[in-house]
């Protein structure tokens, strides 16, 4: 028997985040800034690190991984 797919994520790698805000513009559904502009989860909880897609985000995301300055960014769980 399959085993499902698991969900995609979104991971973020603080330790290589420099807050410069390209997936903040690119995910506006999905991330949010902190008080210094770096990107967390929008929804709780806040310190995750691996965010669920919802199928429709994924192209965002994609983007977001491809621009992200500092390689900061990475998809997880997807085909
Ligand atoms: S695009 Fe990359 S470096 Fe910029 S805030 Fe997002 S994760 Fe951090």
């Amino acid at each position: 028997m399959n085993r499902p797919a698991p969900s995609p994520t979104l991971h973020l790698d603080w330790t290589r985040c420099q807050a410069r805000g390209a997936c903040l513009e690119l995910l506006p559904d999905l991330l949010r800034p902190d008080e210094d502009g770096y990107p967390l989860p929008l929804t709780p909880p806040r310190q995750r690190s691996d965010i669920p897609l919802d199928p429709a985000q994924l192209p965002a995301a994609r983007d977001a991984v491809a621009l992200c300055p500092r390689l900061a960014l990475t998809l997880r769980g997807q085909r």
